[in-house]
């Protein structure tokens, strides 16, 4: 049996063999694909329906079951909804918003690596996610282009070996838990080859929307790495991480992998004191140290999401007089060819 998984326009198509299906991949086979079953699903009215249609033309619904079941029916305004449900606002342009908004395109390297900062190295593995999020950065990224085998990738690892200065391997995308795990220990090996290599950090939303994707062949290669790994999950509201989630957090804290989590601040999701401090909190409960708050990037078709900066750096404000230091994230914004995350 074949098991096919969509991706986003320009994105690569993963298809893999059976049995046997994991449990995983049969959540990614099963994804809402299509804007009149979310709706209905959710008792939504379908005068939706149109304007969802369009937006998805331009970048299709893609939304596991297990995520839209933490949403709360009959309730458009949603804050998990909202960052699944195409809208008619992605239609607007707006100058100010752009394809490449974070630079990524000057950044490049050899095929699917970026430099962007020092000691840090990053590889877009995968056009695939698991979850299609409507503000996404990466959203009109050329995909098509990326590496789709070992020996694809050999430019970049070489790259990667002949420069001392490295220390860390991100592997990023798309969604790069969206790869085999033997796939992965294969690139993994490969990077832990690299001796000048100490970290790898995973950036990934799959723990939260698909939780069973922390399955045993997942931790063994991450405990098997001579790399430490570093996980850093992407939960924009506390609604998210359920208790499928909260286990699969402990059984990654519980294998030694170090997690953090990146939120995005959006507009009719988490812009508000309330629901980013109940965020950080259910984070820490579950051993995830808070660690950006991005200000959104400008990507053509997110304009409805973005929060004033201002209005950003008053909710940090009332974070720190309610949290302990280390549960407030760092509010930054990437600046294309700046040499870090810009603080705000
Ligand atoms: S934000 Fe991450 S998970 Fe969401 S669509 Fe973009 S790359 Fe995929």
């Amino acid at each position: 049996m074949e098991l096919q998984i969509v991706s986003r326009p320009g994105g690569n198509v993963a298809t893999r063999s059976t049995p046997p299906e994991s449990h995983w991949q049969r959540s990614v086979g099963r994804a809402v694909r299509d804007p009149e079953e979310l709706l209905s699903l959710l008792d939504l009215p379908p005068g939706l329906l149109p304007e969802a249609r369009r937006a998805a033309e331009l970048f299709p619904l893609f939304a596991p079951r297990e995520y839209i079941a933490r949403m709360r029916p009959g309730d458009p305004a949603d804050p998990l909804l909202r960052q699944v449900l195409p809208l008619r606002d992605e239609l607007v342009t707006n100058p100010r918003f752009s394809a490449d908004p974070v630079g990524d395109a000057a950044a490049s390297c050899s095929p699917g690596l970026l430099r962007k900062y020092r000691t840090r190295a990053l590889l877009v593995t995968t056009g695939v996610c698991a979850v299609h999020c409507r503000y996404c950065f990466r959203r009109h990224y050329p995909y098509e282009e990326l590496p789709r085998s070992l020996q694809q990738w050999e430019p970049a690892l070489a790259e990667i070996a002949a420069d001392p200065t490295l220390d860390e391997v991100i592997l990023s995308g798309g969604d790069p838990l969206m790869l085999t795990d033997g796939r992965l220990r294969e690139l993994t090996l490969r990077l832990a080859a690299i001796p000048q290599l100490t970290r790898l950090r995973i950036h990934t939303r799959l723990p939260v929307v698909i939780p069973a994707r922390v399955c045993e062949p997942l931790i063994d290669w991450l405990r098997g790495t001579r790399l430490a790994p570093i996980l850093v999950i992407h939960a924009n509201h506390a609604a998210e991480l359920d208790e499928d989630v909260a286990a699969a957090l402990a059984r990654l804290a519980d294998a030694g992998v170090v997690l953090l989590n990146q939120s995005v601040l959006l507009r009719g999701v988490n812009d508000d004191a309330d629901a980013l401090t109940d965020l950080s909190r259910r984070l820490v409960d579950l051993r995830v140290m808070p660690y950006y708050l991005h200000q959104l990037d400008r990507v053509a078709g997110a304009a409805h999401f973005e929060v004033p900066e201002a209005r950003g750096r008053e909710l940090v404000k009332q974070l720190r007089r309610r949290l302990p230091g280390y549960a407030v994230p760092r509010y930054v914004r990437e600046v294309a060819g700046a040499e870090s995350k810009v603080p705000v």
